[in-house]
């Protein structure tokens, strides 16, 4: 008998890989195995920033395999007030995790990293080797610095016990239980918040910046396959990158309107010139999730983003916003 505890088990990322796991075919690729329990847990169950809490979460479970995705996760405005919390939150959670993972003799432990802990200045694309090559970007680098002591931690575990602890890096995710609260939410949830408020209130739909900067989006389903695949099929401790590959950027002004199409809307859409771009490209590369999982077929962007905007439109009440 298999026990997989999935930490963060009711975010975007968590509640993604229970319905992969609850709706493909049982004993299928992506679907649940025979002698497979799937645990996904909130931070109701355990606090993960305590080691107490964390224990008991083990003792209670019992788990055989960890997919660790509970974080501090916010945006920029969050990221560069509370540098500190990002730092000491997250530290903390994987600290605990993974030690606990540890003296329970958990078999294997993914843990989620981000590329945005990637250094400021650095060749793109990005891959497996360079998260270590410089500085992180000022604004975020409390929650990078502690995101990338989890792969430093990884490979501590395997050289002193032999541990089977890796890491997945996803680029920006997208889909339904996202946070689409305006002030902390990422680009797509915000975008689609937007223009929802623009279609209600009869306003303009306004984006910041001029559309043009391009980034490569995975959806939360697709993403919850990885896991699934990095779970069964990978064993080490490198991390790898789970992304779309670098020639299927989106610009901004695409994802506008691929959701202006989604949501029907009908009013007004302009670019507000005036507000800051960020980066105009960070692309990474998928060539080695490609050469290890061979075939994988990635959900075309749009439709994607109509499955998501529905799953918004349907959960408005109960939607994070
Ligand atoms: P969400 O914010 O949607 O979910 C976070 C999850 O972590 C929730 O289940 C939350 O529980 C749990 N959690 C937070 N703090 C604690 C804590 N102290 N103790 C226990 N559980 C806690 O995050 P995502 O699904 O978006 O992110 C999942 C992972 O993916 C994270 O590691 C993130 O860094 C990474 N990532 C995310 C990207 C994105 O675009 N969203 C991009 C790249 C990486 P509760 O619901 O109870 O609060």
């Amino acid at each position: 008998m298999s026990v997989i505890l999935v930490t963060g088990g009711t975010g975007l990322v968590g509640k993604a890989i229970q319905h992969v796991i609850e709706t493909e075919p049982e004993g299928s690729k992506f679907g649940k195995k025979p002698g497979e329990k799937w645990v996904f847990a909130s931070s109701s169950e355990g606090d993960l920033k305590d080691p107490e809490q964390t224990k008991k979460l083990f003792e209670k479970y019992k788990p055989t395999h960890v997919i660790h995705l509970a974080a501090l996760v916010g945006g920029l405005f969050a990221n560069m007030k509370y540098k500190l919390t990002f730092y000491r939150d997250n530290t903390l959670i994987n600290d605990n995790v993974l030690y606990t993972s540890h003296l329970f003799g958990v078999k294997k432990v993914i843990s989620c990293l981000s590329t945005c802990v990637y250094p400021d200045k650095v060749e793109y694309p990005l891959d497996e080797t360079k998260i270590h090559l410089g500085l992180p970007h000022e604004s975020n680098f409390g929650y990078a610095h502690a995101k990338r002591m989890v792969d430093v931690a990884n490979h501590a575990y395997k050289d002193q016990y032999g541990s089977n602890f890796t890491s997945a890096i996803p680029t920006n995710i997208f889909g339904p239980h996202d946070n689409f609260e305006l002030e902390r939410a990422h680009v797509i949830p915000a975008l689609i918040h937007k223009c929802y408020l623009a279609q209600q209130n009869g306003t303009p739909f306004i984006i910041g910046g001029t559309g043009k900067p391009l980034r490569q989006f995975i959806y939360s389903r697709d993403l919850a396959k990885l896991f699934i695949w990095q779970l069964r099929e990978y064993d080490d401790v490198e991390p790898v990158i789970l992304s779309v590959g670098e020639d299927e950027e989106v610009s901004i002004k695409q994802v506008t309107d691929a959701i202006v199409k989604a949501m029907n809307f009908t009013g007004e859409y302009d670019f507000d010139t005036s507000r800051a771009d960020g980066q105009f490209r960070k692309p990474a590369s998928n060539k080695k999730l490609l050469s290890l999982i061979g075939e994988f077929e990635f959900t075309p962007f749009e439709k994607a983003l109509e499955e998501t905007v529905k799953w918004f439109l349907d959960n408005y009440e109960n939607a994070r916003k």
